[in-house]
Parts: C-alpha cells; sequence; structure tokens
C-alpha cells in the first residue's frame, strides 16, 4: 500500500496543509522493519501559534456558531459513514505506523466510527436544569463550549483516541488543536483530509505534528487553549499540567497504569484464562489498561500460570500486517525500556515462567519482537510490579485471602483499571466497591472499547473522564442564569 506523502502535505492549519519547517522532517518508521513510512513536519511554537489562532477564529465565526446542535450530529454520523467506507485504507495505514495486528487495527477503526455515532447522538441534548431558589427567581444553567480545546496524543491508540477527540470536540460545539505522537501521526493526518467533504469552517480541526518537547509543550502552554486533554505517560502528564497551571488552563490527565487481574481460585478457569492472556498481549502490551499484574490466590497459581504460559507460547510473534498474534514493540526506545526491566528481573532472582527474549528470524530482524513473558512470583512491593513495563509482559502475586487481595491490587501509584474473576457475585462485588481505580471489569476485560464507559483513572493515572457522557463535563462549562421576576 502506498503510504500518504506526509511531507508534501504538513500540518492541517486552517484548513490548509501547510509545510512549514521542511528542513528536518520527522521520519516515520514502521515498527515491523524499521523502514520509513513518510516524513512528517517538525512543527513547534509557530505552528502551534499559528493553530490555536484559527481555532479561536473558527469557534467564534458564524459560520460555526449558527450550525444548529441537530445538524452537528448529522456531521458527525456523516463522519461515521467516511470513516467506515475507507476502513480498509485506515486498518492498513494504523498497522504500518503502529504495528499492531491488521484485525486489532480493523477494530480500533470501527471503533473510531462509532465514536462519532455515539456522540453524534447528544448533540442536541447537552443542556442545563432550573434550580428552585425563591419565589420570583428563575434560575437556571446553560452548558457552553469551551471554546478552543486541545489533545496530546499518544503512540498507542492513534486513531481510535484521535477520533474520540475530534468527536467530541464537534459534538459539544468546540473548535480543536490536535497533537499526534511524532511516531505515529499517520491516521490522524489521514482522518482529518478524509473528513475535508464535511466543509467544516476552517480551522474547527486543526493538527500540529511534531516531537513532544516542542509542538507538544507549545500547545500545553499556551494562553489561548480553553482545555487541555493530555493521554500519555506520568512523567509528560506532569509537565503538561504544570505548564497549562501558569494560565489557569483546565487539565483531563490519562496517565499510565499497573492494572491487576485478581484472580480468585473459584474463577472459571478457561474464561479467565482466555481474558488474562488477552487483556496483556493486545497491541503487545502497550496499552494503558492492560492487565499487567496477575493477582492470583495462592492454591491455584502453580496450574494456572503453567495453562497460561503454555497458551502464550502458542500466540504468534511477527509482522502486524500478516496478522500474527503479537507485533513489534513501537520503537528502539521503548525496547530498550523493556530489556532494563528484564536485566533489573535477573539480577533480583526472578522467574521468568516463560518468554524473555526477543524473537528474531526471517523477516523479524528489522523490528523489535518480543516473546510474551511472565515473571513469576513477583513481591507486591518490588519494583517490577509497581511501575509500567508497557509490553507484552506480566508481573504474578500471590494472596491468600481477599483482604491481602485488595492490599495489593491497591498497592501502586496507579489506579486505572482492574479486573475480578470469581464466581461469587457477593464478593466480586465487594472487592469492585473497595478497588481504588476508575473502571473494573468482573469476569471479563475491556468490552470492546467501552465507548458509552467513563473511563479515567485514579490517583497517578490520572483524573477527568473520557468516553461516555461523562467526557461532556471536560468539554463544557456551565453558566448560571438568575432572573428576577
Ligand atoms: P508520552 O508521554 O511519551 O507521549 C505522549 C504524547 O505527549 C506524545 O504526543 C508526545 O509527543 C507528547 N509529549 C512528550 N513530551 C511532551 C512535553 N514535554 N510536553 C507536551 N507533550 C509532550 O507517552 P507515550 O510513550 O507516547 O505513551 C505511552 C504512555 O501513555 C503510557 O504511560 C500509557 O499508559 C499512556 N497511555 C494512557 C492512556 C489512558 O487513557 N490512560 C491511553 C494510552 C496511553
Amino acid at each position: 500500500m502506498e503510504a500518504i506523502d506526509i511531507e508534501r502535505k504538513g500540518c492541517y492549519i486552517d484548513g490548509i496543509w501547510m509545510v512549514t519547517n521542511n528542513d528536518h522532517p520527522i521520519e516515520i518508521k514502521n515498527p515491523a522493519d524499521g523502514s520509513i513510512l513518510a516524513y512528517a513536519v517538525r512543527g513547534g511554537k509557530a505552528e502551534v501559534d499559528l493553530a490555536v489562532s484559527a481555532a479561536k477564529r473558527a469557534f467564534h465565526s458564524e459560520a460555526w456558531q449558527s450550525v444548529l446542535p441537530y445538524d452537528r450530529g448529522k456531521l458527525l454520523n456523516t463522519a461515521a459513514a467516511i470513516i467506515r467506507n475507507n476502513k480498509d485504507e485506515l486498518a492498513k495505514l494504523e498497522t504500518l505506523d503502529v504495528g499492531k495486528p491488521l484485525t486489532q487495527a480493523e477494530t480500533d477503526v470501527e471503533i473510531a466510527a462509532k465514536y462519532f455515532e455515539y456522540y453524534a447522538g447528544i448533540t442536541d441534548k447537552i443542556y442545563g436544569e432550573t434550580i428552585p431558589i425563591e419565589p420570583g427567581i428563575l434560575d437556571y444553567t446553560i452548558r457552553e463550549p469551551l471554546g478552543v480545546v486541545s489533545h496530546i496524543i499518544p503512540w498507542n491508540y492513534p486513531i481510535q483516541i484521535a477520533a474520540r477527540s475530534i468527536a467530541v470536540s464537534l459534538a459539544t460545539g468546540n473548535a480543536m488543536v490536535l497533537k499526534p505522537a511524532e511516531d505515529t501521526p499517520l491516521t490522524t493526518l489521514r482522518l482529518v483530509e478524509l473528513l475535508e467533504p464535511l466543509s467544516l469552517p476552517k480551522g474547527i480541526i486543526n493538527v500540529v505534528t511534531g516531537y513532544g518537547h516542542e509542538a507538544g509543550a507549545a500547545l500545553s502552554a499556551h494562553p489561548e487553549i480553553n482545555h487541555i486533554t493530555f493521554t500519555g505517560s506520568l512523567e509528560t502528564g506532569k509537565k503538561v499540567m504544570a505548564a497549562a497551571a501558569q494560565n489557569i488552563v483546565p487539565v483531563t490527565l490519562e496517565l499510565g497504569g499497573k492494572s491487576p487481574n485478581i484472580v480468585f481460585a473459584d474463577c472459571n478457569e478457561e474464561l479467565t484464562l482466555k481474558w488474562v492472556l488477552q487483556s496483556i498481549v493486545q497491541n503487545a502490551g502497550q496499552t494503558c489498561s492492560a492487565g499487567s499484574r496477575l493477582v492470583i490466590e495462592k492454591s491455584i497459581k502453580e496450574s494456572f500460570v503453567k495453562k497460561l504460559a503454555n497458551m502464550m507460547e502458542n500466540l504468534s510473534v511477527g509482522p502486524g500486517m500478516e496478522n500474527n498474534d503479537i507485533g513489534p514493540i513501537i520503537s528502539e526506545k521503548q525496547y530498550e525500556g523493556i530489556q532494563s526491566f528484564f536485566q533489573l528481573a535477573k539480577k533480583d532472582g526472578i522467574q521468568f515462567a516463560t518468554g524473555g527474549e526477543r524473537k528474531q528470524g526471517e523477516g523479524l530482524n528489522d523490528g523489535y519482537y518480543l516473546e510474551p513473558t511472565i515473571l513469576d512470583d513477583v513481591p507486591a512491593d518490588h519494583y517490577l510490579a509497581q511501575e509500567e513495563i508497557f509490553g507484552p509482559v506480566l508481573t504474578v502475586t500471590t494472596f491468600e485471602n481477599e483482604k491481602e487481595a485488595l492490599d495489593i491490587a491497591n498497592g501502586t501509584p496507579y489506579g486505572l483499571v482492574a479486573g475480578v474473576w470469581t464466581e461469587n457475585v457477593g464478593r466480586a462485588h465487594r472487592v469492585a466497591s473497595k478497588l481504588q481505580c476508575g473502571q473494573v471489569f468482573i469476569n471479563h476485560y475491556g468490552a470492546g472499547g467501552g465507548i458509552a464507559m467513563p473511563f479515567g483513572g485514579y490517583k497517578k493515572s490520572g483524573f477527568g473522564r473520557e468516553k461516555g457522557l461523562e467526557t461532556i463535563r471536560n468539554y463544557t462549562q456551565v453558566k448560571n442564569i438568575a432572573l428576577k421576576y
């Protein structure tokens, strides 16, 4: 498939493809084999300034303010149809750019379309309330768009996250600036190109490509944005929040995780094995909500881990285009990061129940392919069981009773997602109610993207919610009006 010529298209600002700063384009590599797919403009402060001004103008324009909420919904439904009509191309592009199996990329594109459909339905249902104050006063609220919203996007689910952001932003009547990750801007750029026939006022959607410390930093420090959503690592999240604080710009932070699957001896073993496996190998474990810790009742640990290791060994590891179960790690940097966790494991005498090796051979040597790995009997407070590894690497820690299970599950700085596996419905709800995290799955994991389900973190996994109706709060503000009559 021919990759799009990003060098020619550049950043998308004010409805124009701008090739600025063409001297030092960013190489966009195919993680499957290291080949260069395309070049992206290395945008920075100048491009961010242009994009934010364009968005601000577009937001205040009569052309945008006069679009009725119902008609915004129609635009979103058209966008969903456009995505579906181009799903093969978008999925291939996502696999080329991110490395994930093509079937996973197809699911991501389908979810992208569904975001537009979901939010199409809410455009004319964003309303306030009346509040009984005292006789003679009519007090009511209206929910208004913020103005210019922005999103800094990571490399692991680019099209899903860009689509979600664009859909909510349009649904709530905002204008926006997106900053895709430097490794994976291709589907975001192609998506906005495909959406051009919607004839939105110029500047309603802008995309600035570039590095985090340049374009990302300029966007987070911009005084004229009205909201910033950041999806990425904890350390970058702190920088974004600190920069936004200087301008009193509200932030939503969707950060990392170290999500536990808590497995009790009375679980449905077959079902549990299937989902525990899926939750750590999906996207080669490079998923914020990956089930990266197996917290399991001691009495069943031995046989469960043996079966799980066996299932892992039967997975194929190789290029995503060939629909292997596990694609490459996104980059050398990320691969080296995972290796340093392995070195620590070896130094501390942690047993590898399976995996731990780079997968090499014909067609694999130019990408970073990693065997799915289980690190067995990791103490709950060990660095390996505390920090996000962001690869197909599962740690195993045992417990002997429910309280201990909860202490271990809650005992990391993160709090994004947890899975609970038991046939005892009372225990399932009891445990769910005591977990310190934003989302709990009982006897399944993931729920197909969970478009309608509010998603976000407790503790250092961030704050604010995306997805579902909850996200509308991030993209709107409330005005109270009191009339004396
Ligand atoms: P990252 O923090 O390195 O980069 C994310 C984005 O931030 C990129 O677009 C990058 O260019 C930008 N960035 C980097 N430095 C910046 C700076 N100084 N100022 C502003 N922007 C900057 O994260 P990553 O490696 O791309 O993604 C992996 C991380 O993202 C993991 O920790 C993962 O858990 C997390 N993640 C979280 C969610 C969620 O919804 N909670 C979803 C996906 C990924």
